[in-house]
């Protein structure tokens, strides 16, 4: 009777829902020739670059030629900027260990996004703060500053930012040395001089921080608000720095990977809508698909198409998933917990003033999901291909390597670290890969780079 025909009805209305859920998450599902794809074409990038020859990936020298060997010491200065906020930390390096104090200062997206005097005084003047604070206003310690954007490096203490990336856009930066626009900052502000030894990319800081512990650390991996790695190469390999003995660590800035294209085929219609509407279309295109700061932001778009379809929420568009950026990064990591029940779920969503059913938070869940794990896939992805090429450069049959690693979405997120994991072993049988995770490697890291600076120029004038 009438009862059979509507229940029919609501289960045909719920499989058509689900089809259309499956056929708008299909793209996020990548297989394994997929990834291998972008394994092969990372390793073709990687070898362009250090080439020189046009590639998406700039393959920076950072004239960092050793990890730390455990006999660094002193008192370093160090500045670290590119994350969430600004932070100024003074690092004692002992026998017993390293010891770090450390102060957060904001970063206004004003400032972040106004002018390079603006961001540079300020700079100066939580340095200035700092130091008042910590009684150490009269000393002039070695610096280093992770300073965690695309650097042309002629040397240690030099960088020229070739762009911004993430949230920040201050004029009159890009191709500047950034040391000198600290100096001039320090200038206007009528502040003592500093001592800047070195500028450290904050891959590499933390590849240098867990390699104080672990000699095998050859890598270091960031994916917070960005993505990006570093490694150690062969200098034979490196055509710009003169030498064919011995390493270089590289900041491969892989977040740019696929900035000529090459990722066309995999990238959604929501990777494009969420590249156009930030402040660097067209830039960044793996960091858009991997990193804290996009993947609540592609959400929020499948999100939108699947209430246009009338598939959530009842097809009624909820005004406050109209607002870019509403849905962070940390709802991902909560919302995928697996101790969570669906109630909570719902109550997360119901929180950002969502009106929901028990579906519709088993659907977003899914949508989640299926985001956050192409992201670490293809995260995993890009690890292959820097361990491969590590161990076909040393001619091994096996390599055992570490990797260090740092950011929110890693070691917050409940499945992002084991997927990486699980793909590096997939797409790189023959390399047996460990990931640390680091403490403060931007902190600790750019003191160790420093330090290491410090003793190889004691030892020079030997
Ligand atoms: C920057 C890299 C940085 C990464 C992680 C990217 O946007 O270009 O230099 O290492 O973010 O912070
Ligand atoms: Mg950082």
């Amino acid at each position: 009777g009438r009862g059979v025909a509507m229940v029919t009805a609501v289960a045909a209305r719920l499989a058509a829902h689900r089809q259309l859920l499956e056929e708008t998450l299909a793209p996020f599902q990548l297989n394994h020739e997929q990834l291998g794809a972008v394994q092969a074409q990372m390793r073709e990038a990687m070898v362009r670059g250090l080439r020189g020859e046009a590639s998406s990936l700039r393959m920076l020298p950072t004239y960092v030629r050793a990890t730390p060997d455990g006999s660094e010491r002193g008192d370093f200065l160090a500045l670290d900027l590119g994350g969430t906020n600004f932070r100024v930390l003074v690092v004692h390096v002992t026998e017993g260990g390293v010891q770090i104090t450390n102060q957060v200062y904001s970063i206004p997206e004003g400032v972040a996004q106004g002018s390079g005097q603006q961001l540079f005084d300020h700079i100066v003047d939580c340095i200035v703060d700092f130091q008042q604070r910590q009684g150490l206003s009269g000393q002039s310690l070695p610096l280093g500053f992770t300073f965690s954007f695309p650097c042309k490096q002629l040397g240690l203490d030099q960088g020229i930012l070739l762009n911004w990336t993430k949230g920040f856009n201050a004029s009159d930066c890009e191709g500047q040395d950034v040391v000198c626009l600290l100096r001039e900052a320090i200038r206007r502000r009528q502040a003592v001089e500093l001592n800047v030894v070195a500028i450290v990319n904050d891959t590499v800081g933390t590849m240098m921080s867990c390699g104080y512990e672990d000699p095998r650390c050859e890598m270091g991996l960031i994916v917070g608000t960005g993505t990006n790695a570093c490694y150690m190469e062969e200098l034979r390999n490196v055509t710009s720095v003169a030498g064919d003995s011995g390493h270089m660590c590289i900041n491969m800035e892989w977040g740019a990977f696929g900035d000529d294209g090459s990722l066309g085929l995999l990238s959604t219609c929501f990777d494009a809508i969420v590249d156009q509407a930030s402040i660097n279309p067209g830039k960044q295109r793996f960091e858009k698909m991997i990193s804290g700061m996009y993947l609540g932001e592609i959400v929020r778009h499948i999100l939108l198409h699947l209430t246009s379809c009338g598939v959530l929420f009842r097809g009624r568009q909820a005004q406050c998933l109209q607002t870019k950026d509403i849905f962070k990064t940390k709802f991902l990591s909560e919302i995928e917990s697996d101790s969570l029940a669906l109630r909570q779920v719902r109550a997360i969503l119901e929180d950002l003033g969502l009106l929901l059913t028990s579906d519709d938070a088993l659907m977003v869940r899914e949508v989640c999901q299926a985001v956050s794990r192409r992201a670490a896939r293809l995260c995993g992805a890009g690890v292959a291909a820097v361990v491969e090429k590590i161990r076909e450069n040393r001619g091994l049959e096996v390599l055992t390597v570490s990797v260090g690693v740092d950011g929110t979405l890693y070691k917050m997120h409940p499945h992002f670290s084991s997927l990486v994991a699980t793909t590096v072993r997939e797409l790189a049988p023959r390399c047996a890969v460990s990931f640390l995770q680091s403490e403060d490697g931007s902190g600790k890291g750019a003191a160790l780079v420093t330090a290491v600076a410090c003793r190889l120029a004691q030892t020079a004038q030997v």
